[in-house]
């Protein structure tokens, strides 16, 4: 069985063709600037391909992918028959959905009512579904969401402290997002040091640009850092995470700014970008730290405070935790981050070994023999848990 994963964003798109009976990766690539000029296709199958070509719209684009999966030089299939099912990345399934669910109109309606909720993504989310739908005529489409696995949270988790009518109107609660990334590190630790899931209590810290942890006990996502929208929780690349809410009409009125304004630098100007003046991206930060940048140094320091904060929270909600683990570009490949999150822990008895830590991209356990809670890095594989979840509801 073969399985093409999409995450279509608002001008990308990101697939990969999955062959079930082994898991590999048959082909896989990136449309990006769809709709905006120089819009271009990387693909990489039985060879590499890289084009500039014009994407009009997801239409396009999936054509485009279709095009290259099909390509006798690059591609890696003869017949777009071959292609059993399309898993979809969907960011958020609101209250309606707790697991992946395969595609139907009345799914589709459901959708459509979430857009509210998550207007930059879940838009996409649904073109691309509708265009498979025409494209791939007859083949299977799985959803799976972002919020899904945080819908176990209890009601003293996701509920905020404002007046109740507006969870009832507005469904105005915390989701949680990256369901996907938590649940699969957090299971593959299970395989890893072979104890069920359901004797565990985890941390799960998805550190990229984006980034959110979440305390997951007996199997269960009990509490997540974002909210009702991934603004809430950790300081980001360009978000700011928690803040006072009086902050916002502070702004507005100083600066003169409209509340979506505010939004927006809360949004795409603020986290380690606002405070450093340097960049969104890590790297450049630690480049600017060794270079005696203070701003950049008061950057990161936010950031590791701020996730050694909700650890420590975690650890107090499930009272205790077992295992700590870090994924995503920045908690698989910088040790840096590791070890300035986990000076934080020592009252939990964590004790990092410098050379297991010294470690990028793959999955090990970076901490000592003694140490009381074990830490690992594990990387997280969205698209396969996707490919997995569509092959599980296609064997249903
Ligand atoms: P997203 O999927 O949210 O866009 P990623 O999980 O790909 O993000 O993470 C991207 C971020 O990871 C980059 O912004 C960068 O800061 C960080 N990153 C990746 N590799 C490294 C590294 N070797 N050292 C430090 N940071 C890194």
């Amino acid at each position: 069985m073969k399985i093409l994963v999409l995450n279509c964003g608002s001008s990308s798109l990101k697939y990969q063709l999955i062959n079930m009976e082994d898991e590999s990766v048959l082909a896989k690539g990136l449309c990006e600037r769809i709709g905006i000029e120089n819009s271009r296709i990387k693909h990489e199958g039985k060879g590499k391909y890289e084009n500039i070509c014009n994407m009009k719209d997801h239409k396009d684009a999936i054509k485009m992918v279709i095009d290259a999966l099909l390509n006798p030089d690059y591609g890696v299939i003869k017949s777009i028959d071959e292609v059993n099912a399309v898993g979809h990345r969907v960011v958020h399934g609101g209250e309606f959905f707790s697991e992946s669910v395969i595609v139907t109109e009345e799914v589709k309606k459901s959708l459509e009512e979430c857009v509210e909720l998550a207007p930059l993504h879940n838009p996409a989310n649904i073109l691309g579904i509708n265009v498979c739908e025409e494209l791939l005529k007859g083949k299977p489409q799985v959803a799976v969401f972002d919020t899904a696995f945080h819908q176990t949270m209890p009601e003293k988790a996701y509920l905020y402290a404002i007046p109740y009518e507006y969870y009832e109107k507005y469904k105005i609660r915390r989701y949680g997002f990256h369901g996907t990334s938590h649940r699969y590190i957090s299971q593959r630790l299970s395989e890893i040091i072979n104890k069920p899931l359901e004797e565990l209590k985890v941390i799960t810290c998805h550190l990229g640009n984006g980034a959110s942890v979440c305390a997951i006990k007996n199997g269960k996502s009990v509490d997540t850092s974002m909210g009702f929208t991934p603004l809430e929780g950790l300081v980001m690349g360009t978000r700011s995470g928690d803040l006072d809410p009086a902050i916002i009409p502070y702004l507005c009125e100083k600066e003169n700014m409209s509340v979506k304004e505010v939004e927006k630098v809360l949004n795409s100007k603020s986290g380690v970008l606002g405070v450093s003046c340097v960049s969104s991206d890590f790297r450049d930060i630690e480049d600017a730290v060794s270079k005696g940048d203070k701003k950049a140094e008061s950057a990161l320091e936010l950031f590791y405070y701020r996730v050694a904060k909700y650890i420590g929270s975690y650890a107090a909600a499930m009272n205790g935790v077992d295992a700590i683990i870090f994924t995503a570009g920045l908690g698989e490949n910088s040790p840096e981050t590791r070890q300035n999150i986990c000076n934080y822990l020592n009252y939990l008895g964590v004790q990092i070994d410098d050379q297991k830590n010294n470690c990028r991209g793959k999955e090990t356990i970076i901490s000592t023999e003694n140490s009381k809670t074990s830490v690992y890095c594990i990387p997280t594989n969205e698209e396969l848990v996707i490919a997995r979840d569509t092959k599980c509801l296609l064997d249903k």
